[in-house]
């Protein structure tokens, strides 16, 4: 994790003098504007990726990617090709250059391994995130389509890049999402569960993983049939982002169920989370076209994990078991309700 981290440092800060560089040489003022705006986005990128070594460095940031030799490989390949492109040569260069340049440098720049891991490292804040790197392609994009005709090569490589952008942004989120509720899936669980176990195992910190039930379901779709079995879910998982906090993973886990990963979270704040829950979603009901209203309860099961620094891990299906066992007592005791969380085994 920490050699992805530094090859990001280290890629940020050489686009960063690769657009001081730019904006000093270029004869045309407002181009020359434009490539410093860019150079200072690039500087809050590498102020980004050093604050994540930093914490990173304090124990603060789990060792959140699997496989973490592929992707410093493929981000090793990237840093090499920008460090080919000699800066000293840029005052040789005219205008027309100096566009290919940041474009080609932005095409390296928008590979789908930044979105993962944004994504993965700080999922609270990815939108703030995309919408700032949007804006900065965005910036290069409208210098070319400025200066070049619409039908121009020029302005067709403008478009496919920031096109190119926008496609593995949504690529990213389709691999992650749930359609229907827009919650992280069962796949982006199985991406951050792992990292979040290794990370409260390794620092002493508590993790809880909270199972979520609606009770009743099957019923509701063969009453009201299944679009209103659908705005259910949704009304469901919305109600659900509301009470957690934004740090949390709310994940659909599959059909009618729900999960939550919940870092720094103690048996007792656990309790809280799950009955913070439990009332929120009696609060929701969702309309037949009578006009009535359908009421709605989950159950919910939970498991907590707090070890001391330096203990193994724990087996992320022992945390789902134990979730799930708890999920079976909270139905079996009656529904609409949590059950007692579960402390896990190590095994
Ligand atoms: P329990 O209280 O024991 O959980 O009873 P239940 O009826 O909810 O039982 P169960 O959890 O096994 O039922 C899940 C149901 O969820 C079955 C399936 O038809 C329904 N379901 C799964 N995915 C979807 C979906 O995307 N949309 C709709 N409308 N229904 C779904
Ligand atoms: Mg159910």
């Amino acid at each position: 994790m920490r050699e992805i981290l530094d090859v990001c440092v280290k890629m940020d800060r050489f686009a960063e003098r690769l657009y001081a560089a730019l904006a000093e040489q270029c004869p045309e003022p407002g181009l020359a504007t434009t490539f410093s705006r860019l150079a200072a986005d690039e500087a809050q990128h590498t102020g980004w990726w050093e604050g994540l070594l930093e914490a990173w460095e304090h124990g603060l940031l789990p060792d959140l990617v699997n496989d973490t030799t592929g992707l410093a490989e493929r981000l090793t390949d990237v840093h090499g090709e920008l460090s080919r492109i000699d800066l000293g040569l840029i005052g040789e260069l005219d205008v027309e250059r100096m566009l290919a340049l940041a474009a080609r440098v932005e095409f390296f720049m928008i590979d789908p391994v930044f979105s993962e891991l944004i994504e993965l490292t700080e999922p609270a804040q990815s939108e703030h995130r995309h919408a700032a790197y949007q804006a900065h392609i965005q910036r290069l994009v409208n210098e070319i389509a400025a200066r070049y005709p619409d039908d121009s090569l020029a302005a067709l490589l403008a478009s496919s890049l920031s096109r190119s952008w926008r496609d593995n942004r949504r690529l990213s989120v389709y691999a992650t999402h749930d359609a229907l509720t827009g919650l992280y899936n069962r796949r982006a669980l199985y991406t951050h569960l792992p990292q979040w176990t290794a990370w409260s195992a390794r620092y002493g910190h508590p993790l809880a993983v909270l199972l979520i039930d609606i009770d009743r379901f099957k019923d509701i779709n063969h009453t009201h049939g299944h679009a209103i079995g659908d705005l259910a879910l949704a009304s469901i998982a919305q109600a659900m982002r509301h009470v957690t906090r934004a740090s949390d993973l709310v994940v659909r886990y599959g059909g009618d169920e729900f999960a939550v990963i919940a870092p720094e979270t103690g048996v007792s704040e656990c309790v809280d989370l799950a009955n913070r829950i439990v009332e929120a979603i009696r609060q929701v009901s969702v309309s037949t076209d009578d006009g009535s209203a359908i009421p709605l309860t989950v159950s919910i099961g939970s498991a907590v994990a707090h070890d001391v620094a330096g203990s193994p891990p724990y087996r992320v299906e022992s945390l789902l078991a134990a979730a799930d066992q708890a999920l079976y007592s909270a139905k079996s005791a009656g529904r609409d309700r949590a059950a007692d969380p579960l402390t896990v085994e190590r095994v």
